[in-house]
């Protein structure tokens, strides 16, 4: 699975893509962090709240 800008998308992002639904596309940390209006640093904190969840959609990395 690759984003829109061509970067191949790690099983992280891929979560996050299912986490904050893109309108279907899938996105990768940066392209998302923009369409979601928020910083990549917050959806690494999400992606962190997440796994301390015990999401599957997630691993440490
Ligand atoms: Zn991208």
């Amino acid at each position: 699975m690759t984003c829109t800008c061509g970067k191949e998308l790690t099983y992280n992002e891929l979560g996050l893509n299912k986490k904050f639904s893109a309108g279907g596309a899938a996105l990768c940390i940066g392209c998302l962090a923009k369409r979601l209006d928020v910083s990549e640093e917050r959806l690494q904190e999400k992606i962190e709240e997440f796994l301390r969840a015990g999401c599957k959609l997630f691993v440490k990395e």
